[in-house]
């Protein structure tokens, strides 16, 4: 399998045929310059559209403003304006730049854009901003600064590395030494706000220079201590960035502000990029930073430019994030002759919903497009429901006199929905904050109503991960009392709460630790405060904490935590949970074991104490990760989400719940840290501009419904305050002002309730895995291999992605590919590699992860050197020179995408194509070499993409083995492809239909990674 292949996406439904354009020749050579403007329309492409979409998809030349309110089709006006940009030959596909933020959002475009223009090609680089400046940045890494190998910090990881450097920052009143780390969250916070505002750590020095002068000749002492509290962390900026560039690490906010950087720098790398695009498109430009505009300002060039932005001011949601308003508001200052087109039409929800939204969104004016434009962005409702209104109207308003009642009233609703023949999955539970979920899903467990959450942070509170945590933690620290009683009374352990806090007493009255104490327990059972079936649990307890204690001076912490799952029988049993109840508690857990695996990527010595410190930093940092992605088409269940998580997202039925004062708006968080007022381009963060976005999210609340929406609220939250309706829920439905409520009590019951609240809800059964339906598969060629062999496997690894230890197969083939990689990457730039160089290169790219001993890795590496002395010894004879490495593709294969990487393409003198792909696998005779690479799949697929790219397969196809040198070559018959691409469909459709019978064999089994826990296994 190769090493590289990238992981599955699952995407909305194939669109039919009609909206295709038809295939044509002069894509695939360049248009002639100028291009000539001709409007001759693709039918198809556009005779779904409304006029105001059609005219926003068929913009000619020159800057563009798409204000798309919430639903209204945003996405579908962007990818048909790609379409329609090649189509009418005004732009080729590699011409096209299209940025967006997530990198789900980027991947949805590009199927769209696929299935409307199945050349084939990637060339319209649709991407991430932060993909696209890191792209930037590696492939001009000498101008940049950079060597192509630095690594990119997140937020997490930039707070560990601040606090390595800690004392090398000249800090003092931000260090305080009685608790020195106490300002590295919010240091990491400013140092991001400043990349987002391009501010650099120059233009910091200056700004806290001017103001020190200004303070110097002030009687203002506050002004003087501002001064003096700037210029300390102007100084700490500066050592940031010098200290990130020595190591050569970037963070997250460089990869846009060193990409403008460069392109500032050097006129004639900002001349290529700007030749390269012709157009650029920007997707949910709201949410775009002050740098980002930057960067698209740059590329784009002049104010006559074709750049188009897509975005909505009333969906602006993440100013946290360092979002600037400004930019859409202000989009006609840097493009005064820009085009506007407002979409109105709103294909989702009753006009009463919209209306209400509305009503409360104009109370933002003047901050508005609408208002600052003149425009009316009043959606209209277009969609026909089955079901008519209710007759009291869409929208009902419910309040409770406690939170109790108002979680068990919400959850009654739902119930008798479903048991009106709405799917649970139609229904969605809008929380603020994370926390606010508990009620509700215990109510909807009460009721066994199943239920899926997604929060925007959260992770190491889900039950399934502060297990690990805690797991991790007392193998490390025997003293680590708390970490103990949590694992023994987790579903692991079971151990009753009250009998281990009972050994826990006894424990602390002796000074001793609860391991100890239970050690004493075990040791004689005689006086022990427990039964003999807790005894037995209580030693399997120690037993597994020797075990792993004893193995984590020899395995990395990836490989100790997935043996306890395993040999612990959890994994397992949280497997056959999925198929069940829904996947997201194996997707919790396989996002921290990707915690683990980056975090043990920057230790020197990925050893569980220093991981458990490691982790421990982060935490204490505020980091927070979110819990799984919402799938909404995933098993029925009940959405329970944050408003954060519903962007773009839609329901049937919404219930927007907890609407009270301080909880919805919620109260004004600022940074800890802010810059100086000069160099902040929004204006600064008063209570209005929080107010503002509080009430934008609202309104995505709002228009996340389809056909009903239930807001609610309840006097008692607990607390012993009454608590006052939100002031948005006045405003959306236009009610009379608040009338204070009399201060109560909190209610018998209320108190009862938040006292249940200890019990972590528990997820009830009921909700199933459903089919694929109709959708359209991206897969790698590694996953129709998997699929191919075992389709159990395909499941357990691309759908409910069940972590798997790390292997060192895996670690040696990335590393001897990416040393091979960087040889050919200096080759094509003329700068030839020595050997040294080469070893070095496998030496940065080589991971410590799943050899048996250290001998074992230390064999390995050599090894991996003998090959790469080889290789460098053949490369100094061999005159070929590649004429593409690691070059990706994406192509429609029957109804899916297929996406991947070739190697190596040669093109000779006559214009014959060879791909090559490396392999590291041991294969020592030539026969054996010639007759893999012959009926290699693998292959197979690339010919085939490289056909529906080229329009004539390649010449040869070959694969070369690493260790012996040995070349395998092969020819792309049609036979081959037809049956290549035989194989692709077939995977889909099985894929699709949901067929994922698992097919054991003795050898497919014995280097299976999922052989512990499937229940087919041969063993
Ligand atoms: S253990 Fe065997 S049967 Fe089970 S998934 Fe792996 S290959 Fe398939």
């Amino acid at each position: 399998m190769n090493p590289l292949s990238s992981t599955i996406e699952l995407v909305p439904a194939v669109v039919p045929a009609p909206d295709q354009l038809p295939f044509f020749e002069e894509l695939t050579t360049p248009p002639p310059r100028p291009v000539r403007p001709r409007l001759r329309l693709q039918p198809p492409l556009l005779a779904d559209l409304t006029p105001r979409q059609r005219k926003a998809v068929t913009h000619g030349d020159g800057p563009l403003l798409i204000v798309a309110g919430a639903g209204t089709g945003k996405t579908t006006v962007l990818t048909r304006r790609i379409a329609w940009l090649i189509a009418e030959k005004r732009a080729r596909p590699s011409e096209i730049l299209a940025l967006t933020f997530t990198e789900k959002a980027a991947a949805e475009m590009q199927e769209r854009v696929d299935r409307l223009v199945p050349y084939g090609y990637m060339d319209s680089v649709i991407s991430t901003f932060h993909a696209f400046g890191d792209r930037l940045l590696r492939d001009h890494a000498l101008e940049a600064g950079l060597s192509d190998r630095s690594t990119v910090l997140s937020r997490p990881e930039q707070v560990i590395f601040l606090r390595e450097h800690l004392f090398e920052l000249p800090l003092d009143r931000y260090r305080p030494l009685g608790d020195p780390t106490r300002f590295l969250g919010a240091l990491a916070t400013l140092f991001s706000r400043a990349r987002d505002e391009d501010v650099t750590p120059s233009r910091y020095e200056t700004a806290a220079r001017e103001l020190a002068e200004i303070a110097a000749e002030s009687d203002d002492d506050a002004l003087k201590e501002e001064a003096a509290e700037q210029a300390e962390l102007a100084a700490a900026y500066v050592v940031y960035e010098r200290l990130m560039r020595a190591a050569d690490r970037i963070d997250f906010g460089d990869q846009v502000g060193l990409a403008l950087r460069l392109l500032r720098d050097h006129p004639a790398i900002l001349a290529g990029e700007r030749g390269r695009y012709r157009h650029i498109l920007v997707d949910e430009f709201q949410d775009t930073n002050h740098a980002q505009f930057e960067l698209v300002k740059l590329l784009a060039g002049g104010p006559s430019a074709n750049v188009t932005v897509v975005g909505d001011d009333d969906q602006s949601i993440y100013r946290f994030r360092g979002a600037a308003l400004s930019n859409i508001l202000g989009f006609r200052a840097a493009y005064p002759r820009a085009a506007s087109v407002v979409l109105i039409e709103n294909f989702r929800s009753r006009q009463t919903i919209l209306d209400a939204a509305h009503r409360l969104i104009e109370h933002n004016d003047p901050d508005r497009l609408e208002a600052k434009e003149g425009i009316d962005k009043r959606l209209r409702a277009k969609s026909a429901f089955r079901r008519p209104e209710p007759v009291g109207g869409a929208i009902e308003l419910l309040g409770f006199a406690t939170g109790s009642d108002e979680a068990d009233a919400i959850a009654e609703r739902i119930a008798a929905s479903i048991n009106d023949g709405r799917p649970a999955g139609d229904h969605a539970v809008l929380v603020r904050g994370n926390r606010d979920a508990d009620p509700f899903l215990r109510s909807l467990n009460m009721r066994r109503i199943p239920w899926r959450f997604s929060g925007t942070a959260g992770l190491y509170q889900q039950p399934e991960v502060r297990v690990l945590v805690s797991f991790l933690r007392a193998v490390a620290d025997a003293t680590d009392s708390v970490s103990c009683y949590d694992l023994a009374t987790s579903e692991i352990f079971g151990l009753a709460a009250e009998e281990v806090t009972r050994a826990l007493n006894a424990a602390s009255r002796r000074r001793m630790s609860l391991e100890a104490a239970l050690r004493e327990a075990s040791a004689h059972p005689e006086t022990a405060p427990f039964g003999r079936q807790a005894l037995e649990v209580v030693q399997r307890l120690l037993a597994s904490i020797d075990r792993h204690r004893s193995m984590s001076s020899e395995r990395t912490t990836g490989e100790l935590l997935y043996h306890f799952m395993t040999s612990s029988g959890w994994l397992g049993r949280l497997m056959r949970e999925a198929d069940d109840t829904g996947d997201e508690r194996v997707q919790n857990v396989a996002r921290f074991f990707e915690i683990v695996r980056r975090q043990s990527a920057l230790l020197r010595d990925d050893r569980l104490p220093f991981l458990v410190e490691q982790l421990d930093t982060l935490i204490g940092a505020g980091d927070d990760p979110s819990t799984a992605e919402v799938d909404v088409d995933s098993g029925d269940a009940v959405h329970v989400l944050t408003y954060h998580r519903a962007k773009g997202l839609e329901f049937p039925m919404v219930f927007m719940v907890g609407l009270v004062e301080d909880r919805f708006p919620s109260r004004d968080r600022r940074d800890a840290l802010a810059l100086p007022a000069s160099l902040g381009r929004d204006a600064p963060a008063d209570g209005d501009h929080h107010l503002s976005e509080e009430r934008r999210l609202f309104y995505v609340g709002m228009t996340r419904a389809a056909e009903e929406l239930v807001l609610s609220w309840a006097v008692d939250y607990g607390g012993g305050r009454a608590r006052r309706m939100s002031q948005f829920v006045h405003e959306a439905l236009d009610l009379p002002p608040a009338t204070p409520t009399a201060t109560l009590r909190p209610s018998a019951i209320e108190r009862l309730a938040r006292n249940a609240r200890a019990a972590a809800p528990a997820r009830t059964e009921g909700s199933h895995a459903v089919g694929l339906g109709d959708r359209q598969l991206t897969l790698s060629f590694g996953q129709i291999n998997d699929y191919l062999e075992c389709p159990a496997r395909y499941r357990y690894a691309h759908m409910i992605r069940i972590p798997t230890p790390a292997s060192h197969q895996m670690a040696y083939g990335r590393a001897l590919h990416a040393a091979v990689q960087g040889f050919h990457r200096r080759q094509m730039r003329n700068e030839p590699m020595s050997l040294d160089e080469l070893y070095a290169e496998l030496d940065a790219n080589w991971e410590s992860v799943g050899f048996l001993t250290r001998e074992h890795e230390e064999a390995r590496r050599r090894a991996a050197r003998d090959a790469l002395a080889r290789f460098w010894q053949e490369q100094q004879t061999d005159p070929a020179r590649p004429a593409a490495v690691e070059q990706e593709f994406a192509v429609v294969l029957g109804r899916d995408r297929v996406r991947g990487r070739y190697d190596r393409v040669d093109v000779d003198a006559d214009g014959r194509v060879s791909i090559t792909d490396y392999k590291s696998s041991d294969v020592r005779d030539p026969a054996t070499a010639a007759r893999r690479a012959r009926e290699s799949l693998q292959l197979g697929i690339y010919a085939l993409a490289w056909e529906r790219q080229h329009g004539k397969p390649p010449d040869e196809l070959s694969l070369h083995f690493l260790e012996s040198g040995l070349v395998g070559r092969s020819a792309a018959s049609d036979r081959r492809l037809d049956r290549a691409q035989a194989r692709v469909v077939a995977v889909g459709e099985g894929i699709r239909a949901g067929n994922f019978e698992a097919t054991p064999a003795v050898n497919r089994c014995g280097f299976c990674p999922f052989r512990e826990i499937c229940p087919d296994a041969v063993r």
